[in-house]
């Protein structure tokens, strides 16, 4: 077996899943929908394989979709990208992040990364040779210092990987933040890997900044994002990602042998999808607000201090107050065999080691308002 394997561990986050059925619990861990796709979706899915669009796609993903994102995203961040030169469709953002890493990565580089992080960058480190360097997200907003984030940077850096809206944290990075960021990597003449997967998930009015869009940095951005969050379709797999000629070059080469290609009849439907849905976001904020607010509600109630998320699906939880007697992982599994609610405990979002995730476990909601409702109705009775 090789050493890569034994430096991380399996997904935390797909354990609780497992956890949650054996349970019978309410499974608030894993970040997936219980709820049925957009009906506009499944329609272009079923007409596109009775149509026989299902042999390969081209490899670096179907024409049409490939223009459908670079129409997109010139429609709602005003970039101007080639879709034959610069866009690259995935099996899924997991697969885009690790094409990433693989493609620009050299053994021992540095990558620098926020924590709580989604839980995949430590593997993707481990498998592409990088070494994370982390800065800590702190307080009410989830803020970086500023200083922090500078003695981060060094001649060995070679990426800063950025994730808004955050998983799990539900911050939004401002414009003010991006702008940091982005003045360090120009500095520091580094990459920007920037998981954008949760774009259309926004509260309270937030904007979504893409960093691509700041002065000086779409040479040095890798953007990632997908289907799977935005229209339900999680078990489709398909991501993409955004880079310049010279960057898409090498991410091109990486996805091919890794995957050969994403499904095409799903890439066809994904097409249909992002070509109609611009009144579709709204209504999907919305949705996501409402159930927002079912959970908040339910976990403060339940005692639970929790910090209100200004976009994606996760609410990250401190249970200081509710008087159990052990940590984020333990309080995890007496939550799934005793109440019946799954969370993911709040270290799988932390750098080994660190114990500033003992407290917290995150919940997300982006499930159907019984199971929230249900989910609701066991925290109260604990
Ligand atoms: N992104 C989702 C989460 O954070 C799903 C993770 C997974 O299992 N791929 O829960």
């Amino acid at each position: 077996i090789a050493r890569r394997t034994s430096v991380f561990s399996e997904s935390v986050i797909r354990e609780m899943t497992r956890l949650a059925m054996l349970h019978g619990a309410m499974n608030l861990a894993q970040g997936y929908p219980d709820f049925p796709a957009p009906a506009f979706i499944k329609q272009a899915a079923v007409d596109a394989i009775n149509a026989d669009i299902n042999q390969y796609a081209i490899t670096w993903g179907s024409p049409r979709l490939r223009r459908a994102i670079a129409e997109k995203t010139r429609r709602f961040y005003g970039l101007d990208i080639d879709p034959d030169r610069e866009v690259t469709v995935t099996c899924g953002a997991t697969e885009a992040m690790m094409c990433a890493m693989l493609a620009v990565v050299e053994d021992g580089d540095e990558v620098i990364v926020f924590e709580p992080f989604y839980e995949n960058y430590v593997p993707d480190a481990a498998m592409s040779g990088a070494r994370l360097v982390f800065v800590t997200l702190r307080g009410e907003n989830f803020s970086f210092d500023p200083g922090e984030l500078r003695r981060a940077f060094s001649p060995r850096t070679r990426a800063i990987i950025v994730n808004t809206p955050n998983n799990p944290s539900g911050k939004v990075f401002s414009r003010a933040e991006l702008e940091q960021i982005a003045a360090l990597c120009q500095e520091f003449d580094t990459l920007c890997i920037t998981d954008e997967i949760y774009e259309h998930i926004l509260y309270d009015g937030r904007e979504h900044i893409p960093i691509a869009t700041l002065p000086g940095m779409y040479q040095r951005t890798i953007t990632i994002s997908g289907l799977s969050k935005t229209f339900s379709v999680t078990g489709w797999r398909l991501g993409y990602l955004i880079a310049p000629p010279h960057l898409t070059d090498a991410l091109r080469k990486v996805h091919d042998f890794l995957t050969v290609g994403a499904p095409a009849p799903l890439q066809e439907a994904a097409a249909v999808a992002i070509e109609q849905a611009d009144a579709y976001y709204p209504e999907l904020r919305e949705m996501y607000a409402a159930k927002r607010a079912i959970l908040l509600d339910a976990l403060r109630a339940a005692g639970f201090a929790c910090h209100q998320p200004e976009g994606a699906y996760y609410i990250m939880a401190d249970f200081s107050a509710l008087g159990f007697d052990g940590d984020d992982t333990a309080f995890a599994h007496h939550l799934i065999r005793d109440i019946g609610v799954a969370p993911v405990p709040g270290s799988s979002f932390y750098r080994p080691g660190s114990d500033a995730g003992s407290r917290m476990v995150r919940f997300t909601f982006s499930k159907s308002d019984e199971t929230l409702r249900e989910a609701a109705r066991r925290l109260a009775s604990r």
